[in-house]
């Protein structure tokens, strides 16, 4: 159903943007994998992708420095056609974030500058940037949050940024529907990750209290949410657009 296909994953040398390539990956669908700094840091990354079956290549990418998505956005349609004769992608998955925690009243200044410049301003030029690069009938997916229905204390300005991706995603929806490209957003639960410090992963008591308050009584992994993106990717999925699609086991519900 996606095979043949090319999908970016942003942020995809760890995570659930890892775990996003692998699922498209066993379906068939190459993928342009995005590091920053040394190329190294997505050998792990195309190691996995050839494991489950597909082909991927490596660009560097910091979404929050304009120059790195222009250099990107310029180098992709050459690096697709050298590696696969095409030039265009069929998929773009915009996963690269950060968490930034404070309560109002002490909410920094520099969190909020990361918040705002990675999760709402790296998510809108990097789309713009590969817009003109996807084909019409592809598909764009953004990774929100659960925070975005339940906001806990501290999460209020990180909670905000996911929000603004939503919101573009709806508008984004409406403009490009015209060249039946989907636009649409997953928003994970918490999630086993590096994110927050590890905490989803490491912190035995986060985790029993998230367990706890979740329907299907665990944490999520990273295959739980990249298998919720890889699906949305799908033909399946054709008639879907314009939506926000949680996957998070029923958290905090
Ligand atoms: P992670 O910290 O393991 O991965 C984040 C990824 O984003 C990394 O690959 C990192 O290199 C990349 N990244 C960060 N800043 C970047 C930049 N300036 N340019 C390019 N890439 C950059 O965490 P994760 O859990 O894999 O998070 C992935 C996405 O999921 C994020 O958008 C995060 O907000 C979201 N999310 C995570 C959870 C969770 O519980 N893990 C829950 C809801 C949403």
């Amino acid at each position: 159903m996606t095979a043949d296909r090319i999908a970016i994953v942003t942020g995809s040398a760890r995570g659930l943007g890892l775990a996003a390539a692998v699922a498209l990956a066993k379906r068939g669908t190459r993928i342009v994998i995005t590091y920053r700094g040394e190329p190294s840091r997505a050998d792990g990354a195309l190691d996995a992708v050839a494991v489950a079956g597909s082909e991927a290549i490596a660009l560097q990418l910091d979404v929050a420095d304009v120059d790195s998505i222009q250099q990107f956005a310029h180098a992709l349609p050459a690096a697709l056609e050298a590696r696969w004769g095409k030039r265009e992608v069929d998929v773009l998955v915009n996963n690269a974030g950060v968490g930034r925690w404070g309560a109002v009243g002490e909410i920094a200044p520099d969190d909020l500058d990361a918040l705002l410049d990675i999760n709402v301003k790296g998510t809108i030029l990097l789309t713009q940037a590969v817009v003109p690069h996807l084909v019409d009938g592809g598909s764009i997916i953004s990774i929100s949050s659960m925070l975005t229905r339940r906001v806990t204390v501290g999460s209020a300005a990180y909670a905000a940024s996911k929000a603004a991706i939503e919101t573009f995603a709806l508008g984004l929806a409406l403009e490009l529907g015209p060249r039946r490209i989907r636009v649409n957003t997953i928003a994970p639960g918490p999630t086993a990750t590096d994110f927050n410090g590890g905490a989803m992963r490491d912190d035995d008591g986060m985790r029993d209290f998230l367990a706890a308050n979740t329907a299907m009584g665990r944490v999520g992994e990273p295959e739980d949410i990249g298998e919720a993106i890889a699906t949305l990717a799908t033909d399946g999925a054709a008639w879907i657009t314009a939506q926000r699609i949680e996957a998070s086991g029923g958290a905090l519900i």
